[in-house]
């Protein structure tokens, strides 16, 4: 049999490479996917954005009930969480949908390869050959390869996760709700794993080093979520520089400094939410032309790297956020040009931000401090959640849309919300600046009502100082 020559090979089936893997057998290429892993999906479908939403659903629903006098649900006061079940529905969604990936590969005719791959080098006469350790095969031959190896928690220095310290690994599957959790970092991870276990009953603290938690996120909704965590019962400190996370006997003490003055909390567990680190060492880049800068590898428009017929994709790529749907559209980027098809390159300013916590933040394009930043003079409109009738409905009062627009020519430049279904409520503000709309052109399309969408209705006509509802 003549060995198999692959039109592309991926290496790692996170959304990136599982992305590219499927729209390239779409495009009819040959393709191989290699995973080292038993099971299809990477972080976001095992240990990240599918689990972690499952458990936030619960999360919603407890506290709706826990609240349920004032909805009318009656003999409420003991209600308790089943544990068991709560992960067995979060593993069951997982699994459900790993199968649906070897679905969608036999679908597509993706020949899936178990093992760990490395690049051997430059290509040899057009052909790129992948080592393969701990696979049936040795190693397989492409004309192109596409690297997507992910990335892992960053851990403190010297310390390493166990039972009560823990990455988003451990936190997922722990035997029983903590009683007490100290999450270290306010990023999304962070925020999002703060208000599950606040709502599952846990005394929770944050500790940020920087002034403000989510702090890729516009100024103001950095401090709605503040407040409204405050409100929450979740504890927390800015400024703060851990010194040391140290054992007890029954859980963990965390010395840090904030205030000027040094301090020290005890929690059962201590989550470690510092970012993600590119998995980009021992992945043989060093035998090839690709840049890497701090661990992330840097590309073209294309996704192409350094190293011709390399591309690389997802959360290993530097200047991209590390978020599943930007490595997705990456991949689907990459697999095209090797197809040979137009496609276009990605927007940076248009990859939206979504974070689960209650209340939930969705945005995109430029925060109000970017937009002056560059130059630009402004209109803000803003429109608060106490006013639309949806959010009375469904009881979620907290938050408001924020509209950054050039005030010049009108155009739409960032949407910022903080509120009930932010993280849905987007879609129509990245079109909306995909298109390149102006705040008077969405003030004129009709939204349904009673929706929470006709708070961005509400927000474009507070570009202008004349929103209906307040
Ligand atoms: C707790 C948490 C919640 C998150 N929630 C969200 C969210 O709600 N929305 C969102 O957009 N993003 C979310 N993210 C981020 C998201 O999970 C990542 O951006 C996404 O998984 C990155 O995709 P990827 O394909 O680049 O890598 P990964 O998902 O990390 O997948 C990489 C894959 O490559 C495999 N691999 C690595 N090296 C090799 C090798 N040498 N050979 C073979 N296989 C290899 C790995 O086993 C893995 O399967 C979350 C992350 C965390 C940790």
């Amino acid at each position: 049999m003549p060995e198999t020559i692959y039109d592309v090979a991926i290496i790692g089936s996170g959304p990136a490479g599982y992305t590219a893997a499927i729209r390239a057998g779409q495009l009819g290429l040959k393709t191989a996917l290699i995973e080292k892993d038993a099971v299809l999906g990477g972080t976001c479908l095992h240990v990240g954005c599918i689990p972690t939403k499952a458990l936030l659903f619960n999360a919603e629903v407890f506290d709706h009930v826990k609240e349920g006098t004032e909805l009318g649900l009656e003999n409420t006061a003991g209600v308790s969480l089943n544990w068991d079940i709560i992960q067995k529905r979060k593993q069951g969604i997982v699994d459900k949908h790993a199968k649906g990936l070897q679905f969608l590969m036999r679908k597509n005719k993706v020949d899936v390869i178990r093992g760990y791959g490395k690049l051997t080098g430059p290509a040899s006469g057009g052909i790129h050959t992948v080592a393969i350790e701990g696979g049936e095969q040795k190693a397989i031959k492409a004309k192109q390869v596409v690297l997507s190896t992910g990335s892992v928690a960053r851990m403190l220095p010297g310390m390493s996760a166990d039972e009560q310290i823990l990455t988003n690994i451990e936190v997922l599957s722990l035997k029983q709700i903590p009683k007490s959790l100290i999450v270290i970092g306010s990023g999304a991870v962070g925020v999002e794993f703060a208000s599950i276990y606040k709502s599952f009953g846990a005394e929770v603290t944050i500790l940020e080093m920087l002034p403000r938690y989510v702090p890729v996120e516009d100024e103001e909704v950095s401090k709605e979520l503040m407040r409204v965590y405050r409100k929450r019962g979740i504890n927390g400190f800015v400024n703060a520089r851990v010194e040391s996370v140290d054992k007890t006997k029954n859980g963990v003490v965390v010395t840090f400094t904030a205030d000027e003055k040094q301090q020290k909390i005890e929690a059962e567990k201590v989550l470690i939410a510092i970012g993600r680190a590119p998995r980009t060492e021992n992945v043989g880049i060093e035998k090839t032309k690709i840049k890497v800068e701090r661990g992330f590898v840097e590309v073209d428009g294309y996704m192409r790297t350094a190293e011709p017929g390399i591309y690389a994709i997802g959360d290993i790529v530097a200047g991209y956020p590390q978020l599943a749907h930007s490595g997705a559209m990456a991949g689907i980027v990459a697999v095209t040009h090797i197809a040979g098809k137009p496609v276009k390159k990605i927007n940076r300013d248009r990859i939206p931000g979504a974070t689960y916590c209650h209340p939930e933040i969705g945005s995109v394009g430029l925060t109000e401090a970017k937009a002056k930043e560059a130059g630009y003079e402004l209109k803000i409109g803003k429109f608060p959640f106490t006013a639309n009738s949806r959010a009375s409905i469904v009881g979620s009062h907290e938050g408001f849309v924020k509209i950054v627009s050039d005030a010049k020519y009108g155009e739409i430049l960032g949407v910022h919300i903080i509120g009930p279904n932010a993280t849905e409520m987007i879609a129509e503000s990245v079109l909306a600046l995909e298109m390149e709309c102006t705040a008077e052109e969405l003030a004129n399309i009709i939204h349904a009502h009673p929706t929470l969408s006709e708070a961005m209705l509400d927000a474009a006509n507070a570009v202008f100082g004349i929103p209906i509802n307040t």
